[in-house]
C-alpha cells in the first residue's frame, strides 16, 4: 500500500485517506506518493484503444488500490470520468485535447469530481458525515458545488462577494439547492476568506467537521495524470519519438500530473510549461534563482494569475530538490534532468490573443485564453527548435476551459459571435436558492449553528 508524505518532510507515513481528507499537510507542505508506480510496456500496450474511463481505472488502482477496493474504485472513477475528451488534430503533428466537457465546463471538474467521490467513500464507509467550507470569488466555487452536489454524507458551504461574481458565476452556485447552500455575503471576497478561517479554528463549530475542498488535495492530483495516458496511448506509435504536451500553467498542478505520468511509464513524453506574465517558473529555468511574483499580475487567462504556485514543491521533490511554502530553496533540483524533461514560456496578452486568431485563421478552431497561452508557447517551441524532426514527434495542446466561458474575449478577438447553442443557457431560468448575511463572524457562525 502506498503511503503519503509532505514534502516539507515533518508528516510522514500517511494512508491515502489521511492525507484526503486533510487536504494540506499540517507542516504546510503538499502531500505526495512514497513511491510513483510503473507501468511496464506490457501493460501499456494492453491500454492502447481502451476508453478514457477504462485507462483512468488502471492508471488509479495502481495507486489506490488495495487501500480501496477494485469493485468501490471502477464505480468510483466511472461516475467522476464520465464524460469524452476529444483529441482535436490540427496538422499531421499537432492536436488540440479539450478537457472541458466536464459538467462546469473546466479541466478541474476531473480532479475534483474524482475527489468528492473518494471523499463520498470513506465517509459512508465510516459512517461519517463533513460539511466543506469554501470562500469563492466565482469559479473555484461552482467546480466544487457541481462535483460535490447530490452526494451523501457531505453538505457544501459557500460563501462569496454578493457584488464581485458575475451572473453565471452566482447561478451555478446557487441554482443547485440539496446539499449545496450557497450565503451571498454583503462584502468583499477578504472578508468571506477571513470568516473561513475564523470558522476553521472555532471549536464552538467542531461538530460540523468542517473540511476544505482545496485545490492542492493529492486526490485532486492523481486523477489528472490519467488524461495523459489516455492521449498519449491514443498517439504514441513505433513512429514517433516524442509526445509533447503543451500545458497551460497557473498553480502547476497540470504539468504536475504530467510529470508524474512521464514517471509511471509514459517515457516518450516532453512538456513545455507555459505561463502568463506571471512567469516566476520560466526564469528559474533559466537562472536557477526562484523569485515568485508579488503581487501576481492580472492577466486575460485569469486562472493562471498565480505568483507563487504552490506545486513548484512537488516538482521540485520529484526531481530531487526541495522547496518550501515560502519559496526558499533548501535544495536546487537536478537541472540537468528538468531540462530533458521539459521547457517553459512566458506569453504576453497580447501573444495570447494573437494566438486565439492564428489558431481560427489557420486551422479553424476555437480556442480560450487559457488553451491559447498553449498554443503561443507551442509555436515559439517549433520555432526555436530545429534538430526536432517532423515526422518524429506528436504535440498536444491542452485547452483548459470551454471558449464560451470566455465568450466576450474570443467573440471581441475573432469578431465572431459564438453559436447560440449555450452550454450554460439553462441555468438562466432556474430558481436561486441564497442566503444573504452581513460580513459578520458571530452572524455566519449563528447560521451554520443553526442551519447545518
Ligand atoms: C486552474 C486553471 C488553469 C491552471 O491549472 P494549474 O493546474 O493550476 O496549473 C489553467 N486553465 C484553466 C482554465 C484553469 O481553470
Amino acid at each position: 500500500m502506498i503511503k503519503y508524505h509532505s514534502t516539507n518532510k515533518q508528516i510522514i507515513n500517511r494512508t491515502f485517506q489521511e492525507a484526503l481528507f486533510e487536504g494540506q499537510a499540517p507542516d504546510k507542505g503538499l502531500y505526495m506518493p512514497d513511491t510513483i508506480p510503473k507501468f511496464s510496456n506490457n501493460e501499456l500496450n494492453e491500454l492502447k484503444n481502451k476508453s478514457f474511463a477504462d485507462i483512468s481505472v488502471s492508471v488509479l488502482s495502481k495507486f489506490l488500490l488495495p487501500e480501496i477496493n477494485k469493485q468501490q474504485l471502477n464505480l468510483i472513477i466511472r461516475s467522476s470520468l464520465n464524460f469524452d475528451l476529444p483529441l482535436e488534430q490540427l496538422t499531421r503533428q499537432i492536436f488540440i485535447l479539450r478537457l472541458d466537457q466536464g459538467p462546469t465546463a473546466s479541466f478541474k471538474d476531473i480532479g475534483a469530481r474524482t475527489m468528492a467521490r473518494l471523499m463520498q467513500y470513506y465517509l459512508k464507509k465510516n459512517n461519517r458525515s463533513v460539511t466543506i467550507l469554501t470562500a469563492t470569488s466565482g469559479d473555484t466555487g461552482s467546480a466544487v458545488a457541481s462535483a460535490f452536489y447530490g452526494l451523501e454524507n457531505i453538505k457544501v458551504i459557500l460563501l462569496f462577494p454578493e457584488k464581485e461574481v458575475t451572473e453565471v458565476q452566482r447561478k451555478q452556485m446557487t441554482t443547485l439547492g440539496k446539499n449545496i447552500v450557497s450565503i451571498a455575503v454583503q462584502g468583499k471576497f477578504d472578508d468571506c476568506q477571513a470568516i473561513v478561517k475564523q470558522a476553521f479554528a472555532d471549536p464552538d463549530l467542531e461538530t460540523l467537521n468542517l473540511t476544505s475542498a482545496n485545490s492542492i488535495n493529492i486526490a485532486r492530483l492523481l486523477p489528472q495524470t490519467t488524461y495523459y495516458f489516455y492521449a498519449y496511448l491514443t498517439l504514441a506509435n513505433a513512429g514517433t519519438n516524442k509526445i509533447i504536451f503543451s500545458v497551460p500553467s497557473g498553480n502547476f498542478g497540470n504539468l504536475t500530473a504530467g510529470l508524474i505520468a512521464k514517471k509511471m511509464g509514459l517515457t516518450k513524453s516532453f512538456f513545455i510549461s507555459a505561463t502568463n506574465s506571471n512567469n516566476s517558473f520560466v526564469k528559474f529555468i533559466k537562472t536557477q534563482q526562484y523569485q515568485p511574483i508579488s503581487p501576481s499580475l492580472d492577466c486575460i487567462s485569469n486562472a493562471m494569475n498565480v505568483g507563487n504556485p504552490s506545486n513548484i514543491a512537488r516538482i521540485f521533490e520529484l526531481y530531487n530538490g526541495r522547496i518550501t511554502e515560502k519559496a526558499k530553496i533548501l535544495k536546487q533540483p537536478n537541472l540537468e534532468q528538468l531540462k530533458k524533461d521539459l521547457t517553459a514560456y512566458s506569453i504576453t496578452d497580447s501573444e495570447t490573443l494573437k494566438a486565439i486568431q492564428t489558431c481560427y485563421e489557420k486551422y479553424h478552431t476555437i480556442i480560450e485564453p487559457h488553451g491559447a497561452v498553449a498554443f503561443a508557447a507551442a509555436e515559439q517551441y517549433l520555432k526555436q527548435t530545429k534538430n526536432l524532426k517532423l515526422k518524429d514527434f506528436k504535440l498536444i495542446i491542452l485547452e483548459t476551459a470551454h471558449p464560451e466561458k470566455f465568450k466576450d474575449t474570443v467573440e471581441n478577438t475573432l469578431k465572431i459571435k459564438l453559436p447560440l447553442k449555450s452550454r450554460f443557457s439553462n441555468i438562466y431560468n432556474k430558481k436561486e436558492y441564497i442566503f444573504r448575511l452581513k460580513p459578520e463572524y458571530d452572524t455566519i457562525k449563528k447560521f451554520l449553528l443553526e442551519n447545518i
